[in-house]
């Protein structure tokens, strides 16, 4: 009964300052926040930028007293990798009644690429060039993690990423300014939509700035780049995340222009606030504050003072502002009005979350055994693991596979359930996914005999494969020798029609911290490509990967390729429909495929340089190698389907007002299947103030024809369109010379002119 009066009280405090709170902040979250701020106390003030880490995601609530102590005290303002309501509402509980101030918690988590339900790799998901699909995705997420009690998720991340050796591009939607800006606002979209209902939660793009031009592709490593090629380049998805309403931005760990992303003003204040206008909060990464010692910018006091002056609000797991800025203070290294700017900027998120409104607002108990992994999830996943496929190869139409006769699949991701979720799938049911030989038999099922030899480790290299197997993500072996396992898949060749070979890499030899200098298939699974085409039966090679890899010699030999990267949960099933033809491959490539490593970094959008290479390779003196060409193996853009298309009659019509223009095309299926064409169009801007790329893509479009099918394919583009960023910063448009080019990839295109007008 005690317990219960209590509980009114608190109930009743709550709602006298609750009523006020909605989810926008205008006047009168304003007035509610000054007077919530004019009662904290400066420790109170800094436990909101506090984000430490539970540890409870495997001990339980219970034990981590720490936590429920600094909760109660008012130190800690949001809450990191807690998962399940009850759990998260024990938290909340303790800080909505047993703090003095009474303020709510966030709870943040990597919702990377689904949830419980994982969909594609997000550089697999980008390859469908289908936003609402992509939109979706980050929807269903945003659905299933609110169910489980989450209100923040530290995604999108859109890095552009020019090369492949990061490990991380596989986190993100490849080496595309412009697509990746559309892909970053979709995302959220998909996750806040008006942040109004309980399955509408925080984003957080990340990880500001240019984390992915990282050199040599060490993860976490020094960046240093010209201004122009910031702002062209590697800003627009965060300026699009930015536009698109972004509550939350996340700093990244390396450094740029000799300064830490998380100690640098210019990025978190000057771009992001300034020019761009963000008002959410600026979190660091992991540790980010922190790691600032090590970078040689001072001690922990130091760095923290940095980062909060820089404008990074909260401090994920450092506990810099907590145990430091008090005494930074008082030793004038920052001011009182820096930390209420902070605190300020993160009440003002919870109030937008409508946490103040109701601080249980993420946390009904019935949700999750009915919104998560629920079988539309798991349809929406198969779809989505098909539309990322990109067939990279099918010589003599090997593909769409007989449905007769006897299948063999052979290799170590052929009946791997771990790894099909691919890297950054914390809450993923790795048991419960869907391998590739379970989602072909299924298929199957009547219709051919399916069978499975593993036929190779992952790698000669075990301790290779040991750094690339964390996480649960199991790259076990089983004590057999190659010898054997070759064997035993011989034999089953033997037996069988056709080969898939599902070869590639394990989930986690991509992600963070997993970058590579050798981008082949692992030589074991190379071997065992090659003993397999030895036996003369056709053999395709179905990849898994999270980068783009180096497939010179797999081009060459292999009949048909198709890329899957990591499909998510439905793997499985969606890969089968491609292979079996249920559905015909539309993915294109959103990061170019180099013929080798040393051609890093490679991509299309590249400049001309003052000594272009005009044809045909070698020529001395020219910009060019001695040993291979400058074209990639697979450009940007680059997918092959079941059907063919055709380009025909380009028109470029400009309109009336400066820099608008219409450009169409009449796109044909001139092949016997339905099918759909990511049609891209890209300009090149002839003569400028700065160098600028020999292509950009500007527009696209993914069109589904018919067999014998034409469209006139139109796209308007207006002044913006021609827009770049010139040595002041200025965002305009130079008059002048234009080609523009229509095509299924950045390679093979129409092109026609235009000039644009003063
Ligand atoms: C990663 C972030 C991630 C954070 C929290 C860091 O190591 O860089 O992308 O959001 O950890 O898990």
């Amino acid at each position: 009964m005690k317990n219960f009066s209590m509980y009114l009280m608190v109930l009743l405090g709550f709602l006298s300052i609750s009523l006020a709170a909605q989810n926008k902040v205008d006047n009168s979250s304003n007035a509610f926040i000054d007077k919530l701020m004019k009662q904290m106390t400066l420790e109170e003030k800094l436990g909101q930028l506090n984000l430490p880490i539970t540890g409870d995601i495997v001990t339980g609530v219970g034990q981590n007293s720490g936590v429920t102590g600094n909760i109660k005290a008012g130190k800690v303002g949001a809450i990191f990798g807690l998962r399940t309501v009850a759990k998260i509402k024990e938290l909340q509980r303790i800080a909505v009644e047993q703090s003095r101030l009474k303020i709510p918690l966030l709870f943040g988590l990597d919702v990377i690429h689904g949830y419980v339900t994982a969909f594609p790799i997000p550089l697999a998901l980008s390859c469908s060039w289908d936003m609402d699909l992509i939109e979706k995705s980050a929807r269903i997420a945003a659905i299933e993690a609110s169910a489980d009690g989450i209100n923040w998720t530290f995604s999108p991340m859109v890095d552009i990423c020019r090369d492949p050796r990061w490990g991380r591009i596989a986190e993100g939607s490849g080496e595309d300014p412009y697509l990746g800006a559309q892909i970053a606002a979709r995302m959220v979209k998909g996750y806040q939509g008006n942040l109004e209902s309980n399955t509408e939660i925080m984003a957080c793009v990340k990880h500001f700035a240019l984390y992915g031009a990282a050199e040599g592709g060490r993860d976490y490593n020094t960046v240093d780049m010209s201004r122009i090629k910031m702002f062209n380049e590697y800003f627009p998805p965060f300026k699009a995340a930015v536009d698109a309403g972004v509550e939350s931005a996340m700093a990244s760990f390396n450094e740029v222009e000799g300064i830490p992303a998380t100690g640098s003003k210019f990025l978190m204040t000057d771009v992001l606030r300034t020019m761009w206008g963000f008002n959410g909060f600026v979190v660091s990464d992991y540790t980010g504050i922190s790691e600032m010692i090590a970078h040689g910018m001072g001690d922990l006091e130091q760095v923290s003072a940095l980062a909060l002056n820089a404008g990074v609000d909260m401090d994920m797991v450092s506990e810099g502002y907590v145990t430091t800025i008090k005494k930074a203070l008082r030793d004038g290294l920052v001011s009182m009005e820096v930390i209420d700017r902070a605190c300020r900027r993160i009440l003002e998120a919870k109030y937008k979350l409508g946490l103040f409104a109701n601080p249980y607002k993420f946390l009904d108990e019935s949700r999750a055994s009915k919104e998560i992994y629920t079988s539309e999830n798991r349809q929406f996943a198969r779809k989505s693991a098909a539309e990322s496929c990109v067939l990279l190869k099918n010589s003599e139409n090997i593909l769409p596979l007989k449905q007769q006769g006897t299948i063999a699949v052979i290799g170590p991701l052929g009946d791997n359930k771990e790894n099909m979720v691919g890297t950054w799938s914390v809450s993923a049911d790795f048991s419960k996914a869907i391998s590739l030989f379970t989602g072909l038999s299924e298929e199957m099922k009547g219709k051919a005999n399916v069978l499975y030899a593993r036929g190779s480790w992952f790698d000669y290299d075990s301790l290779f494969e040991l750094r690339a197997g964390m996480f649960g993500k199991s790259v076990a072996r089983d004590g057999r020798s190659t010898e054997e396992l070759l064997q035993e898949a011989l034999a089953l060749a033997a037996k069988s029609d056709v080969i898939i070979a599902a070869l590639g890499e394990s989930a986690e030899m991509s992600g963070e911290s997993s970058s590579r200098t050798d981008l082949n298939i692992p030589k074991a699974q190379q071997d065992l490509l090659k003993e397999l085409l030895k036996t003369g039966k056709p053999v395709v090679l179905v990849l898994f990967t999270g980068r783009p890899l180096t497939l010179t010699w797999e081009d060459v030999n292999v009949p048909a390729i198709l890329n899957t990267w990591f499909g998510g949960t439905e793997a499985g099933r969606g890969i089968a429909d491609v292979l079996t033809g249920k559905v015909n491959p539309g993915g294109k490539l959103t990061s170019t495929f180099p013929q080798n490593v040393g051609q890093i970094p490679l991509y299309y959008a590249h400049k001309n340089t003052g000594r272009p290479l005009i044809s045909p390779w070698f020529q001395k003196f020219q910009s060019n190698y001695l040993d291979v060409t400058n074209e990639p193996l697979y450009p940007f853009g680059y997918g092959l389907s079941y059907t063919t298309f055709s380009y025909t009659d380009m028109k470029i019509k400009p309109g009336k007002t400066r820099g608008s223009v219409e450009v169409s095309i009449l796109l044909t299926n001139t092949g016997k299947t339905s099918g759909a064409e990511v049609v891209q169009l890209y300009i090149r801007d002839l003569v400028a103030s700065i160098t600028r790329p020999v292509k950009e893509l500007k527009k696209f479009s993914k069109i589904y024809l018919q067999p014998g099918e034409s469209k006139v394919v139109q796209f308007d583009m207006t002044l913006d369109d021609f827009k770049f960023y010139n040595s002041k910063l200025e965002f305009l448009a130079e008059p002048g010379d234009f080609k523009i080019f229509v095509g299924g990839n950045s390679r093979d295109v129409l092109s026609g002119d235009y000039k644009l007008g003063k």
